[in-house]
């Protein structure tokens, strides 16, 4: 191809390399004919014919065809003025230089419409604009583009103006995915649906102060609220997503939908809501939670609604005290409900939610008979009347938890709130390398002193959370306290209550406080000792980076780590990166032969 410069070189070498074309429709007359084109037909049709410029300049206006370009020049796109060093925007430039050559380079064409009736002549620029230039030039808005080319956003709509493809971008903005069939939008704010009672909704908005739900409270409420059908419903969502009022706002909606029942009935028929977990922590948690709003409902609505939370370390004495004026919701770990079943201080005649909180952790602690157990129980004790639903939450789906859902719910939804997307804690990882316990211990302390309290460190074995914690207090000015499964309940409440309430800054832990705690505003967890399991690891670091805020996990490693889950480590520090600064550190990487192997797989 020749050096093509200016418009009119572009002119002349159209005319230099092109033959002008035979005119169309006597090539059709030809064609027609049965037999092909005639002798006589093809005789007719002109050959092509070579003009020199001059003759051509005759044919042609050339003024009027100077005036064209000039308009056209107008319409192309706009042009990026300055070199910028952008990729997309040489590209652009490019592009655009080649459309307006090849625009320029042809022949004028002869349209069969007057130039008055051409709407090219009052054609607005910025609509034939690429994008991306516009952006640039700060001659549009996004917003503006969008709402222009698909219609306005779903924040902006009413709800009867929401259409298919408004609810898919809405669950994409919330990463919320469901099965199942039938499965009800979600909520776009607390009201809208007129689902929450209006003393409910009064307490959630201004006295917890929660002013929109979170995407698992978005999904999970329109789902398991209907009156005419209460489903069963499993849901997936990561520690730290909102998950207790999920269940306990629509476990007080269905109660609010029947008279209240007098103390007498409570005891006869036991609980209206039945909700398991798998630690005694967390069953009070859950209890706290609830009577958040509960004592505010009973207070303002007169609607008394009480909540009871049986656990082990409580005894058959206490907890038969505790049940004695009846109770509305009852909160409990497996076992402990199954001792107070046999015991008959119980019964459960009308149970209408049971709910499985951190299922995953349940099945993990081997509860898995006594959860099957308390389905079965509850269903053959259950009056006919009662239209028993059934909701799972758990933050990890497996096998085992399928199997339930499988065996004990009825076609229930399903709905998982995607981790990939804005809903990953805000979670900084770092890896460290130390040579032996001392050393970890020197860099422990050097850590911690960085960070603000609440801070948590892990470990596997109490005697390493009781030796640290005492050299802790010694060497540091920090208050510590420990929590792990040989500490009696009530030491178990009181270091909690301790580290709640920031009269101690540091809580020394087991994987017993791994899973299901909230405690707000954990900066930091340290695992000094490694947990055996990635699980476990990742329910560790989720205690920090709750509710949006950002936090940090260091783990200490000394080798004696398994190289298995070292790897596994690996991965999930690089893939789960959110802020962009994890730190595997090379110490740590060498002892597990982590980077030599990333060579090795490089080489093709
Ligand atoms: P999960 O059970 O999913 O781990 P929680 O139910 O413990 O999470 O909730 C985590 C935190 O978020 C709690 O402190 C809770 O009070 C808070 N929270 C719950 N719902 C909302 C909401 N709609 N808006 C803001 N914060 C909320
Ligand atoms: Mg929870």
């Amino acid at each position: 191809m020749p050096d093509i410069e200016t418009v009119q070189e572009a002119e002349e070498a159209s005319y230099r390399y092109m033959a002008r074309p035979v005119d169309v429709s006597q090539l059709i007359a030809g064609m027609n004919k049965k037999n092909g084109p005639d002798k006589d037909t093809l005789g007719k049709i002109k050959k092509p014919k070579f003009l020199s410029k001059q003759e051509r300049l005759k044919q042609e206006d050339l003024k009027e065809n100077k005036e064209e370009l000039k308009l056209k020049k107008k319409i192309l796109p706009v042009k990026v003025e300055q070199e910028n060093d952008e990729d997309d925007t040489r590209l652009n430039e490019e592009n655009e230089k080649k459309d307006s050559l090849s625009k320029q380079s042809g022949s004028k064409f002869q349209f069969s419409w007057n130039e008055g009736e051409d709407t090219l002549a009052g054609y607005n620029p910025i609509v034939s604009a690429k994008v991306s230039a516009l952006l640039r030039r700060g001659q549009i808005s996004k917003v503006a583009l969008e709402s222009s080319y698909m219609g306005k956003h779903w924040t902006e709509k009413s709800l009867s103006e929401m259409n298919g493809r408004d609810w898919r971008i809405l669950r994409e903005d919330f990463a919320i995915v469901t099965k199942g069939g039938a499965v009800e939008n979600p909520m776009r704010d607390w009201e809208e649906l007129n689902i929450i009672p209006r003393d409910l909704l009064h307490i959630v908005i201004h006295q917890l102060q929660f002013p929109l739900p979170t995407p698992i409270q978005r999904i999970t409420i329109p789902n398991v609220c209907n009156a005419k059908q209460y489903r069963d419903f499993l849901g997936v969502a990561s520690t730290g997503s909102g998950k207790t009022l999920a269940f306990i706002i629509p476990v007080l909606i269905r109660m609010s939908r029947s008279s209240p029942r007098p103390t007498s009935l409570k005891i006869m028929d036991g609980p209206k809501a039945l909700i398991l977990a798998p630690t005694r922590e967390l069953v009070q948690q859950i209890q706290v939670e609830a009577e958040k709003v509960t004592k505010i409902w009973s207070r303002e609505s007169n609607y008394d609604c009480r909540v009871v939370s049986i656990v082990g370390g409580h005894s058959l004495e206490e907890i038969s005290y505790s049940l004695s004026e009846g109770c509305d919701i009852l909160v409990a770990t497996p076992g402990r409900l199954i001792d107070s079943l046999e015991n008959h201080l119980l019964v459960m005649k009308q149970v209408e939610t049971l709910v499985l909180d951190e299922a995953d952790k349940m099945i993990d602690l081997g509860f898995e008979d006594q959860v099957t157990t308390i389905l079965t129980k509850v269903d053959v004790s259950a009056d006919s009347a009662t239209n028993r639903q059934t909701l799972m939450f758990t933050a990890t789906m497996t096998p085992v938890i399928e199997k339930i859902a499988a065996g004990y719910m009825r076609k229930p939804v399903y709905a998982t709130i995607g981790v990939d997307t804005g809903s990953e804690p805000l979670i900084q990882q770092i890896v460290e390398y130390a040579d032996n316990e001392e050393q970890k211990f020197k860099k422990l302390k050097s850590i911690v002193t960085k960070y603000e309290p609440p801070i948590i460190i892990f470990i596997n074995y109490k005697q390493t959370a009781d030796w640290l914690a005492e050299r802790f207090q010694k060497e540091t000015n920090m208050r510590v306290t420990i929590l792990h499964g040989s500490k009696s309940q009530e030491q178990r409440e009181h270091s909690l209550q301790l580290f709640r309430s920031g009269r101690v800054q540091v809580m020394i832990a087991t994987n017993v406080a791994a899973r299901g705690l909230d405690i707000p505003n954990v900066s930091l967890v340290v695992n000094f000792q490694i947990s055996k399991k990635i699980d476990d690891y990742i329910h560790r670091i989720g205690r920090t980076g709750r509710a949006a805020k950002k936090g940090t996990a260091i783990s200490l490693v000394d080798g004696a780590e398994d190289e298995t889950l070292m790897r596994e480590l690996y991965k999930y520090v690089k893939k789960h990166d959110p802020l962009d600064n994890n730190i595997f550190s090379g110490g740590a990487k060498n002892k597990y032969n982590i980077n030599k192997e990333q060579k090795n797989e490089i080489i093709y």
